[in-house]
């Protein structure tokens, strides 16, 4: 009997996980027992780590910049004039709006409710912080001079980083992620909100679109302006731009049929992919941060329900169709924890099997994957007020949780959902703008980076379902002038 390919990927999934268990087992009893581990355990990590994240995340990285080019040109170019583009955009850009506001507001009231931060795993953290404090300030001093720390007795910043790479050296650990999230959080706080409009909103969108494509990962705003204007340009030109139109509309073709390859090999990338995810966390890391993992899942869960409600009556497509026309782009964002990356498969599911019309879905999916992120933003509210309901009234952060703070990390929240770039771990970096809004130090943060890969399954997950019910939505409200039927039972 041939299994479906749906089922093949979730096969695939939980193979995944019954493999990581046992390697991750296996490392931890050799690390206690006998420090060398065997060449094998090794060259098994090495090989998921080629299959999964290097071949499979890399061959769908491949070919999004060119996508998102094709994609919005074919699908600017098809629309029977201007109006139709203003009439799908605002509409895009309003549903984005109300449901990521939706998600903030859920988030806040579930770590608001569930209070993580307030647990006994929580009040023992806090008190390791506490006996440290006066340690930590006298090693910053001690270590870099007077001026490491500022007139609050906080340590700056770049000493901070500097430290935090220094420890992992010293026991023995690769540098890596670790560093450059750290060094991407510190370079973040010390800027002000004008200048990371203008360095993050401004500038990229007018970037020279070649730089655009070639950039890693690409300048997905830039590329999406730049082709919007083509595509306008295109149908201002008429009939001598056709060569131009009818590329474009090749070239998005040829990228789908890839697509359709990529998600062929789909089922064994994510086992090795969530494999080697489960081999590097463990069950451990969730022992003290339990209640907060349990605070970001369970809000998105609940939102999850909202996106749910206004699928089926506002989109007219019901939860077991939406299910059937997503799942394998929903399996494949939980496993690669990039929007970015499963845009081709979201594009393919959501006009092939819901029926979506290419019209709308070329235009709002690539423009959903950078910007509309619920799971992002709920997540970033969560995470900080997880810290502050632990540090907070410590000697240096001197924040209470007030109307005002709520309302500070709930704007921003939003701004660094629609700032996080759609690969992984990018809603770790973003939060630094949620902290830095209510003075949160950027060192206290690190204490979640052990269970962030997994928050990154849940929360991109739910990003790409928000995308997919943004296209249903708004071609149902156009249905009148786009004249097709969604697929709401396949
Ligand atoms: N990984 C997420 C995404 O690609 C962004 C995040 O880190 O929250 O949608």
């Amino acid at each position: 009997m041939k299994l479906k390919h749906h089922n093949q990927i979730f096969v695939g999934m939980v193979l995944g996980i019954v493999v990581g268990m046992a390697l991750w087992w296996y490392a931890e009893s050799a690390a206690t027992s006998d420090r060398e581990m065997s060449g094998a355990y090794h060259t098994v990590m090495w090989a998921l780590d080629l299959l999964g994240p290097t071949l499979f995340i890399g061959a769908l990285k491949m070919i999004i910049a060119p996508l998102i080019l094709a994609s919005i040109v074919a699908g600017v170019t098809s629309l029977p004039n201007m109006a139709e583009l203003g009439s799908i955009g605002w509409k895009t850009l309003a549903y984005y709006f109300v449901t990521t506001t939706i998600a903030v507001i859920i988030g806040l009231v579930t770590v608001l409710t569930l209070r993580p931060g307030h647990r006994d795993a929580s009040l023992q953290i806090r008190a390791d912080a506490e006996s440290k404090q006066e340690a930590l300030r006298a090693q910053y001093q001690g270590e870099f001079g007077e001026s490491a720390v500022d007139a609050n007795g906080v340590p700056r910043p770049r000493y901070v980083v500097w430290l935090h790479g220094q420890k992992r050296r010293e026991a023995g650990a690769a540098a890596g992620s670790f560093e450059s999230q750290l060094e991407a959080i510190s370079r973040a706080e010390d800027r002000t909100p004008g200048e990371i409009f203008t360095n993050d909103i401004v500038r990229p969108l007018l970037m020279n679109p070649f730089r655009s494509l070639a950039a890693n990962p690409p300048n997905a705003l830039g590329i999406i302006f730049f082709s919007l204007l083509m595509g306008i340009a295109c149908t201002v030109v008429g009939s001598p731009a056709q060569p131009v139109v009818r590329f474009f509309q090749g070239l998005n073709g040829v990228m789908m049929t890839i697509t359709h390859w990529l998600v062929r090999i789909s089922p064994i990338a994510i086992g090795c992919i969530v494999a080697k995810l489960v081999a590097d966390t463990g069950p451990k890391v969730f022992a003290s941060l339990g209640w907060y993992c349990g605070a970001v899942i369970g809000g998105i869960f609940v939102h999850i329900i909202v996106l749910l409600a206004i699928c089926t009556f506002l989109g007219g497509v019901n939860p077991i169709a939406l299910w059937r026309g997503i799942r394998e782009a929903w399996m494949i964002a939980l496993s690669t924890r990039s929007s970015a990356a499963t845009l081709p498969v979201t594009i393919a599911n959501v006009t092939e099997n819901l029926k979506v019309s290419p019209k709308v879905a070329n235009f709002s999916l690539p423009l959903g994957a950078t910007m509309n992120m619920d799971g992002t933003a709920l997540y970033e509210g969560v995470a900080v007020i997880f810290l502050i309901q632990i540090y907070g009234g410590l000697d240096d952060v001197l924040i209470t949780m007030t109307a005002v703070t709520t309302f500070l990390i709930f704007i921003t929240a939003v701004l660094a959902s629609v700032g996080a770039a759609a690969v992984p771990d990018a809603g770790l970096v973003t939060m630094v703008i949620v902290a830095s809004a209510v003075n949160l130090p950027i060192y206290y943060i690190p204490l979640i980076f052990a269970v962030d890969a997994v928050l990154d399954m849940f929360r991109t997950s739910t990003n790409v379902l928000g995308d997919s019910i943004g296209a249903i939505v708004v071609h149902r409200l156009e249905r009148h002038r786009l004249g097709d039927e969604l697929a709401s039972q396949p």
